[in-house]
């Protein structure tokens, strides 16, 4: 199974995803999550990629492919992935580098949501310093505010989940990703889910039109 997250920030995309590749097996990647360790370790990928990721930009591709390249070959069996492809560029080079490893896409999940709804979440959205475990004040709030449920670790927002920047991710989103949407829908590979629903409605929605795809392969 291989399959790709679309959405904007916010959709729920991570943890859908998560949820996803726990319950298939397979491997779920983040690049986001993969960068922010890199920061927080000081590595040279980190050192470089920091000051893109705290505006709210984009990490430019040459970091970004060789990055790719490295996660595709060691999880050649079954990946989700998730924050990547974010351009119609990285999408091209994913199918090619998918090519050279005689792989190809399954589909690319899109979950869609309004940018009002997307804001409210990412504003409420949390996560604990310990464990990295995902709280949101709307919709999964901690039993003890600003305490993680899970380890007791303290809950605290992302650098870039500040309004200022969420605006600029917004942006990005709208200039740079939304076209990647047509370049799946184009070979068949679209799936659109209604994200704007609760969790557990829109991780049926998902299982469905993916396990859809796989009986019709
Ligand atoms: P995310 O956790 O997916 O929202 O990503 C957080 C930040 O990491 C983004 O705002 C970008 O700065 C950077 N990033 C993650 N994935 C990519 C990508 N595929 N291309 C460029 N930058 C990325």
């Amino acid at each position: 199974m291989r399959l790709v997250f679309l959405g904007p920030p916010g959709s729920g995309k991570g943890t859908q995803a998560k949820v996803l590749a726990e319950k298939k097996k397979i491997t779920h990647i983040s690049t986001g999550d993969v960068l922010r360790s890199a920061v927080k370790s000081g590595t040279e990928l980190g050192k470089k990629a920091k000051s893109y990721i705290d505006a709210g930009a984009l990490v430019p591709d040459d970091i970004i492919l060789g990055m790719i390249k490295e996660i595709l070959r060691k999880n050649k069996k079954g990946f989700i992935l998730d924050g990547f492809p974010r351009t119609v560029a990285q999408a091209d080079s994913l199918e090619n580098l998918l090519a050279e490893l005689g792989l190809k896409l399954d589909a690319a999940v899109n979950l869609v949501v309004s940018d009002d709804e997307v804001l409210k979440r990412l504003l409420g959205r949390f996560y604990c310093e310990k464990c990295g475990a995902d709280f949101n004040v709307n919709t999964n709030p901690p039993e003890i505010e600003g305490i993680c449920n899970k380890c007791g670790g303290k809950l605290i927002q992302r650098e870039d989940d500040k309004e200022e920047v969420i605006t600029n991710r917004l942006r990005v989103y709208r200039e740079k990703t939304m076209p990647v949407e047509d370049f799946y829908r184009s070979r068949n590979l679209l799936l659109n889910i209604n994200g704007a629903r609760s969790f557990d409605d829109v991780t049926a929605s998902i299982l469905e039109a993916v396990g859809y795809v796989y009986d019709n392969l």
